[in-house]
C-alpha cells in the first residue's frame, strides 16, 4: 500500500498501489523491420518542430508551409502558409503512385454475405461523385454537414468528400437519439445531413430516417437531407430529401481538389459525453493529418503493402475518425470496415472476420476484450488467427488482466499489445508503445510519443518524481490537437487551459512508475478519497477484474462518515461464476490483498451490466448517484437507459457488509 508521506503531500496526489511485474519484449522479427525506432525518441528530443516537420513531409503539400508551429497560448496553428487536400492526400496520391488496384477497404456488412470490395480507384470514384453532389446541393467550404450514418462505405465517402471540398463535417454516432441528433446539428448549424434510411444492427434493420426527420422538425438551417438506401426500408421522404443513388450516382466520377490553408477547419466532433455534456471539438487540416498519419504508422508498424488492418470502432467516434479513415487512408493502408456487433449472428464474428481478410493489426476498446473475457476463450479458439501480429487498445485504461488475456487468446502470445492513450481533443494517439521498440507492461500506456512532451504533476504542476500519482498534462502543443470547442474559446479555455497555467490538461489521472513508465489512472473527477489517500478507480478495478470470478468492475466513492469517502464496487461475474453468499467477502478480501487494507472496498454489488456511453465507456458518475443514494444525473448519453433500473433494483441486497 502507499505510504505515509504527511511531509509531502504532492507525493499523495494519487496513490500508486499496484505493481506489476510482467514484462513483453518486443518480437524480435518486428523489431528488426519496425517503421519506428529509438531514435526517434532522440530525434524528437533534439528538435520537436524538426521531428514533426519530417512527419508533415509523408503528405504532399500543394504550397509548403512557412512557419511550423505559432503558439499564442493557448491557440495554436500548426504549418503556416502550407496548403493541401486531405481527401487528395487520402486517396487520389495512391492512385497517381500506381496503386489504384490496391484495396482501401474491404467491406463487411452484418447480414452474412454482405460485402463490398473498395480500391483507391473506386474510391477516387466515389468521392469525386460525392463532392459533386454537395456542390449542387449548394454546399460551399466551410458549411457544416451533419452526418448521421450506419457504418457503410458511403460514411468515409461523405467524410472525404466534405474535406475534399472544404466542408465541415460532424458526424454524430448512428445510435444517438433525435434530441442528441438535433443539439449537435444546432450548435453546428448544419445545413445538410447525410443519414442512411437504416443500418443492420443485431441481425435486424434499425431505422435511421425517422430519427433525422424528428431532429430537424425545428432546424430551418437545414436545407437538404442526403439518404442512402442501406435496408430497404419504408422511410416517409419530403421536399428537402434526396436520395444518394439519385443524385449522387449521376455525377461525373472527375473532380479537382482545391488545396486549403493547413489551418481551415476539417471537422467538429462532439466527445462521447462520459463526464457530461459533450462539447464540439474543433480539428484543423495539416497538422491533423500529419499527426493522425505519423501516429498510425509507428503505432501500429503500418506496412501498407502487406498488413490488413482492423479497427473496430465506430467512425462516429473519434478513434474512427482518425484510424479508420484519415490515418489509414493517408498511409495508403488496406483496412477492414464492419457495419455490426460482434455477437451478430455468434459470438464469434470479431475472429471469423479477422481469420476471413488475415487481418494482421486489431485495435479495440477495453470494454470489447471484457466482454470477450465474459463469453469464454473456446469463442477465439476455434478461429485460425495467426495473421494477427500487433493489437492495439484505447478508449479505457486496460486492466492488466484484459490485456494479457487480448494478448495470449486473441494474439497467440506472440504480438505486442499497444495501449494507445488519447482523447477526441488530442485528435492522434498521445502516449504509447511503439510495438518494435516498448517491452510492454499489462496496462501501462508507457512513454509519450516521440514529438509529444506529457507529464505527471501535482496540484501544484510539480512533476512528480517515479513512483508518483497525480494529474496528466501535455507541456507543449501537438500538431493534431483541438483548435478551440466550436463557437466557445471561453469554454476552450476554462475546460483544458486554466487547471494549470500553461498546461493543457486533459482531466485524466496518471501515475509514473518506479522505471518512469505512465500509467492511466482513469478521471480525476472520479478519484477516490478514502482516509486521507486519493485512490483511482482504476487501480481497484484492476485489481477486481484480475480475480477469476469478476468479468467487469466499476468503483466509485460513496460519502462515509468515517473515512470521508468510501469505495463502494459494482461487479459482474463472468458466464461461469455464481454468485454465492460470501462473493463480497472474498472480493473485498482479494482487493485488501492486491492493493492494500487502504483500497478495500465497504460495498460490493452484483450486478449484470454497467451504465456504459454508447463508445463503451462506463459512467461512474451515475454510479456514485446510485451509491449515494440520490436520484440519478443526466442519462441521454447512456446507450442504455434502462440498466440504471436494473442497478437500482440491486441496491437493497449492498446495504451492510462489514
Ligand atoms: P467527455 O469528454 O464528453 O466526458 P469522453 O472523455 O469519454 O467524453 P473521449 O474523447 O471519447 O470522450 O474519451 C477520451 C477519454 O477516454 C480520455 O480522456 C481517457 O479518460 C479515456 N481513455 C482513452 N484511451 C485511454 C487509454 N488508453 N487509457 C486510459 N484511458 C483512456
Ligand atoms: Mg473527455
Amino acid at each position: 500500500m502507499a505510504a505515509e508521506t504527511p511531509g509531502n503531500p504532492s507525493q499523495e496526489t494519487l496513490s500508486n498501489l499496484l505493481h506489476e511485474s510482467r514484462r513483453f519484449e518486443p518480437p524480435a522479427e518486428l523489431a528488426a523491420g519496425a517503421n519506428v525506432t529509438a531514435a526517434a525518441y532522440e530525434e524528437a528530443n533534439a528538435d520537436r518542430l524538426a521531428f514533426w516537420e519530417q512527419a508533415a513531409d509523408r503528405l504532399t503539400w500543394a504550397e509548403r508551409w512557412h512557419t511550423t508551429l505559432e503558439w499564442n497560448a493557448p491557440f495554436a496553428k500548426w504549418f503556416l502558409g502550407g496548403t493541401l487536400n486531405v481527401a487528395y492526400n487520402c486517396v487520389d496520391r495512391h492512385v497517381e503512385a500506381g496503386n489504384g488496384e490496391k484495396v482501401a477497404y474491404y467491406w463487411e456488412g452484418e447480414p452474412d454475405g454482405d460485402e463490398r470490395v473498395i480500391t483507391y480507384a473506386d474510391l477516387q470514384k466515389e468521392v469525386a461523385k460525392a463532392a459533386n453532389a454537395l456542390t449542387e446541393l449548394g454546399v460551399r467550404k466551410g458549411d457544416r454537414v451533419a452526418i448521421y450514418m450506419p457504418m457503410i462505405p458511403e460514411l468515409p465517402i461523405s467524410l472525404l468528400a466534405c474535406a475534399r471540398i472544404g466542408a465541415i463535417h460532424s458526424v454524430v454516432f448512428g445510435g444517438f437519439s433525435a434530441t442528441a441528433l438535433r443539439s449537435r446539428i444546432d450548435d453546428a448549424d448544419a445545413k445538410l445531413v447525410i443519414t442512411a434510411d437504416g443500418g443492420y444492427r443485431r441481425g435486424a434493420p434499425s431505422a435511421l430516417k425517422p430519427t433525422v426527420d424528428e431532429a430537424i422538425q425545428d432546424c430551418p438551417g437545414v436545407e437538404h437531407v442526403l439518404v442512402v438506401r442501406r435496408t430497404g426500408q419504408d422511410v416517409a421522404v419530403t421536399e428537402r430529401d434526396v436520395w444518394w443513388h439519385d443524385l449522387v450516382e449521376r455525377q461525373s466520377d472527375r473532380h479537382t481538389p482545391e488545396p486549403h490553408d493547413a489551418e481551415d477547419p476539417l471537422y467538429i466532433l462532439y466527445t462521447s459525453g462520459t463526464t457530461g455534456k459533450p462539447k464540439g471539438i474543433l480539428h484543423t487540416t495539416g497538422g491533423y493529418l500529419t499527426q493522425t498519419a505519423w501516429t498510425h504508422h509507428a503505432v501500429f508498424d503500418l506496412k501498407p503493402d502487406t498488413d490488413i488492418y482492423w479497427c473496430t470502432a465506430d467512425i462516429g467516434w473519434v478513434t474512427g475518425h482518425s484510424y479508420i479513415v484519415y490515418g489509414p487512408l493517408a498511409n495508403g493502408a488496406t483496412s477492414v470496415l464492419y457495419e455490426g456487433t460482434p455477437d451478430t449472428p455468434h459470438r464469434g464474428r470479431f475472429w471469423e472476420i479477422v481469420q476471413k481478410y488475415g487481418v494482421t493489426i486489431l485495435y479495440t476498446a477495453p470494454t470489447a476484450i471484457r466482454t470477450f473475457m465474459k463469453w469464454g476463450d473456446d469463442i477465439p479458439a476455434k478461429f485460425d488467427m495467426s495473421s494477427l501480429r500487433v493489437l492495439g487498445s484505447v478508449g479505457e485504461p486496460i486492466n492488466p488482466e484484459a490485456y494479457v488475456w487480448y494478448r495470449e487468446h486473441i494474439g497467440g502470445d506472440r504480438t505486442p499489445v499497444v495501449d494507445t492513450w488519447w482523447q477526441t481533443e488530442t485528435g492522434a494517439i498521445m502516449i504509447s508503445p511503439l510495438p518494435g521498440v516498448t517491452a510492454g507492461k499489462p496496462g501501462a500506456a508507457m512513454r509519450p510519443l516521440p514529438g509529444i512532451s506529457a507529464d505527471v504533476v501535482d496540484d501544484q504542476a510539480r512533476s512528480v518524481p517515479n513512483g508518483g500519482g497525480g494529474f496528466l498534462v501535455i507541456r507543449d502543443p501537438w500538431p493534431s490537437m483541438l483548435r478551440t470547442i466550436w463557437g466557445d474559446d471561453q469554454r476552450y479555455k476554462d475546460t483544458y487551459w486554466s487547471r494549470f497555467d500553461g498546461f493543457y490538461f486533459p482531466g485524466d489521472g496518471a501515475k509514473r512508475d518506479e522505471d518512469g513508465d505512465l500509467w492511466l489512472l482513469g478521471r480525476v473527477d472520479d478519484v477516490m478519497l478514502v482516509s486521507g489517500h486519493n485512490i483511482s478507480t482504476t487501480e481497484v478495478e484492476s485489481a477486481l477484474v484480475s480475480h477469476p470470478k469478476v468479468a467487469e468492475a466499476a468503483v466509485v466513492g460513496a460519502t462515509d462518515p468515517v473515512t470521508g469517502q468510501a469505495i463502494v464496487s459494482f461487479v459482474i461475474l463472468r458466464g461461469s461464476a455464481d454468485e454465492s453468499a460470501d462473493i463480497a467477502k472474498e472480493l473485498r478480501d482479494h482487493v485488501a490483498k492486491t492493493l492494500g487494507p487502504i483500497a478495500k472496498p465497504r460495498q460490493i454489488l452484483v450486478v449484470p451490466e454497467l451504465p456504459k456511453t454508447r463508445s463503451g465507456k462506463i459512467m461512474r458518475r451515475l454510479l456514485r448517484d446510485v451509491a449515494e443514494n440520490r436520484s440519478v444525473g443526466d442519462v441521454t448519453t447512456l446507450a442504455d437507459s434502462s440498466v440504471m433500473n436494473l442497478i437500482a433494483s440491486k441496491l437493497p441486497s449492498a446495504a451492510s457488509e462489514d
